[in-house]
């Protein structure tokens, strides 16, 4: 049976990995600077997550999803007090297309209403109402268009609140650092704006942290860098570290009820035991911090380089905008240098989404490598 041929690969087949080194099948070194689009939170094969993994397999012989498990409770109780979110329930799914997927849903639900505004350039997964709150037009093809989406566009404010005042929307849906679309931020009195008329309006502000929560942006959360409290939150890539595992933090003000989210695989044993471990490790070794420190240490490395137009992100949620398309470039940097980068939505930018944990030494090793390969 052949695979169903859906997105390019490069020619690389890693074999082994540690850190953010990768090695292939050919014995040949490549550096991640890029974690399978922002998924490696901690590192390649980190001893203690590999330990923890490997503890919780030997320890289960059986799958319910209907019986207690209790690694769940303490994965809440430990992100509730990692990230500051303890007035929030969490209900755990296995991809960020199902958390936002679960997320518009509850908004819907608690509104009885299914109209959404999104960003222009967001990217929030790829299920039917996921897939319609995104504006991309080679995902756009919702099979089930039950929620109807308008496009806004950051920071106008006057459009946000014509939409808004029209009464029949339950959800705003925005990242507050754009990952696909190419690092765009909305400004923090735009948020707050935001967050000011969902809450007048009765509206729910979820705020998809799949790709920019978790310790990226230089706070646990990115919504955190404006003082803003999202009704809703949604997570997933980096909370694994490569294990498939999703969530949405749900504010307390929400009644749970019996029936009202279902799953079969969220919220196992495997997925808890990872998430626990990249929770660990992330404390350990203080990487919210690190993420924040190194964030500054780049943008000081990348001023250096002319052809870099501009700067995107925060934290190790980085691009680098050039004034010509970077696929050729990003190729280059695979097959030249050995270095992995991300491309996004906007093609003039460069991605960098390393591990957490990188080192001020890896990061000069990927700017002299984009420097050569520049050069
Ligand atoms: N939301 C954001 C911000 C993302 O970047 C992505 C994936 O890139 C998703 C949702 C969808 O996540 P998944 O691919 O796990 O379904």
């Amino acid at each position: 049976m052949e695979l169903f041929d859906v997105y390019p690969l490069y020619d690389v087949t890693p074999v082994s990995a540690k850190g953010i080194e990768v090695i292939d099948d050919k014995g040949q070194k490549y550096l991640d600077f890029y974690g399978g689009h922002a998924v490696i939170s901690i590192g390649h094969t980190h001893p203690h997550y590999v330990k923890r993994l490997k503890e919780q397999l030997d320890n289960i012989g059986f799958y319910s999803n209907s019986i207690q498990n209790p690694l769940q409770q303490e994965l809440a109780d430990k992100l509730g007090q990692q990230s500051g979110c303890k007035n929030y329930k969490l209900f755990l799914c296995n991809s960020g297309a199902e958390a936002n997927e679960n997320a518009l849903k509850l908004a819907s639900f608690h509104t009885k209403k299914s109209k959404v505004i999104a960003f222009k350039n967001g990217f929030h997964g790829r299920t039917s109402a996921a897939v319609a709150a995104t504006d991309n037009p080679s995902i756009n093809a919702p099979l089930n268009k039950q929620q109807e989406v308008t496009f806004l566009t950051f920071n106008d404010f006057d459009a946000l609140e014509k939409a808004i005042n029209q009464g029949d929307y339950c959800a705003v849906i925005l990242e507050t650092i754009q990952g696909v679309g190419g690092l765009d931020e909305p400004t923090t009195p735009f948020l707050q704006f935001v967050a000011e008329k969902c809450k007048q309006n009765g509206v729910v502000l979820i705020a998809d942290e799949v790709q920019c929560g978790f310790g990226r942006s230089g706070k646990f959360f990115a919504f955190q860098h404006h003082k803003i409290q999202p009704d809703i939150i949604s997570i997933a890539k980096g909370m694994g570290n490569g294990f498939p595992v999703g969530g949405v933090l749900i504010h307390e003000s929400f009644k749970a009820s019996y029936g009202l989210l279902g799953t079969t695989f969220g919220g196992n044993h495997l997925a808890c035991a990872a998430v626990l471990a990249v929770l660990e490790v992330m404390e350990q070794e203080n990487l919210t911090q690190n993420a924040a420190e190194l964030g500054v240490y780049f943008l000081e490395k990348a001023k250096e380089i002319p052809a870099v137009k501009n700067i995107k992100g925060r934290g190790l949620m980085l691009g680098l905008e050039f004034d010509f398309e970077v696929a050729s470039l990003r190729k280059n940097m695979i097959n030249n240098q050995k270095v992995f980068t991300g491309g996004a939505k906007d093609k003039h930018v460069l991605r960098f989404l390393p591990a957490l944990n990188i080192t001020k030494n890896q990061m000069d090793q990927f700017f002299d490598a984009l420097k050569a390969e520049l050069s």
